[in-house]
């Protein structure tokens, strides 16, 4: 059997003209607002992406960028004032941050209905409570990906290989939701392969090379690789021994062109979700 291949990137140029249409429908235009703090060279291709699409789309778009030496006090003024300013819908705060921050005191200091990254507590806890309101942008793609490609969820066992903030957590809590049932599997699990092979829709966010091999797939199980990774050779793979699983799986994600351009896109529909719900009081 070959995989079918879920074509994240035709996906995400369709969700965002669809997104593009919205914007075009308000009357106004949703401002995104991208703070970078530090010259990372990951982090500023990241940002110029999200500027981009955000822009295409029709968002007023703009990037704050910080020396890698403003204190924590300095950024959570230029939050309070995004906090404050009507025109701002949605706020990111680019991660890593420089060690001398902490992380989760800038989360908690965006407005909730601003944190269109779905970091902040309120909106970790709303999806834990099964009442997602702004959602974690890279999961929002996994599960616009599997309803795009026609996959159902609910009542399939599902696994999610990775329990981070980012990923890991916030995906199970959607598949939850969306009436899978459930294993996150991580650095600790007792038979990784054992686990991912039960799996009819496998999540794989851990940032291995190719970590999962084709023996960890069940026969036509879809497989989402969420992972970027390079080798040394410069090329980028993801968490799953793609070559090889493609002659397992049912349906897979490539690397590049699955996930990735999916969480651009999910940061455009929560910045449009932000401003909707916020004008809308
Ligand atoms: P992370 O914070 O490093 O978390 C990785 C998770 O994988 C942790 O829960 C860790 O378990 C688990 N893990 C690591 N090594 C393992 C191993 N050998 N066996 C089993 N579990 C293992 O990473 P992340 O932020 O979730 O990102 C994961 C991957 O997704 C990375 O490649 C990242 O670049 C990629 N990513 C892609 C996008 C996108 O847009 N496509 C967005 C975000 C992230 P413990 O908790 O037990 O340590």
């Amino acid at each position: 059997m070959t995989a079918r291949i879920i074509d994240g990137k035709a996906i995400a140029a369709t969700l965002r003209e669809t997104i593009a249409a919205g914007v075009g429908s308000l009357g106004y235009r949703p401002g995104l607002v991208v703070v970078l703090v530090g010259d990372d060279p990951a982090s500023a291709v990241y940002v110029r992406n999200k500027d981009r699409a955000a822009g295409a789309a029709g968002f007023g778009s703009r990037t704050i960028r910080l020396a890698a030496t403003t204190s924590e006090a300095e950024l959570l003024g230029v939050i309070a004032r995004l906090n404050d300013d009507p025109s701002t819908d949605g706020i990111l705060v680019q991660l890593p941050l420089p060690r001398h921050i902490a992380t989760q005191a800038i989360i908690r200091a965006i407005d909730p209905a601003k944190d269109v990254d779905g970091f902040h507590p309120e909106n970790v806890a709303a999806l834990a409570l099964g009442a997602p309101r702004l959602v974690p942008c890279t999961p929002r793609g996994v599960m616009r990906l599997l309803d795009a490609a026609g996959i159902p969820v609910a009542g399939r066992r599902a696994v999610v290989l990775g329990r981070s903030n980012i990923v890991g957590r916030p995906m199970a809590a959607l598949l939850l939701a969306a009436d899978a049932t459930v294993t996150i599997a991580h650095s600790r699990t007792t038979d990784l392969a054992d686990e991912c092979r039960r799996a009819d829709i496998l999540v794989a966010a851990v940032g291995r090379a190719e970590m999962v091999r084709a023996d960890w797939i069940g026969a036509g199980a879809t497989v989402i690789d969420v992972g970027i990774n390079r080798t040394a050779g410069g090329t980028l793979v993801g968490d799953v021994d793609y070559p090889a699983a493609r002659d397992i799986a049912g349906a897979i994600t490539p690397v590049p062109g699955g996930v990735g351009p999916m969480t651009i896109a999910c940061l455009l529909e929560n910045t449009l979700q932000a401003a909707v719900a916020r004008r809308a009081h």
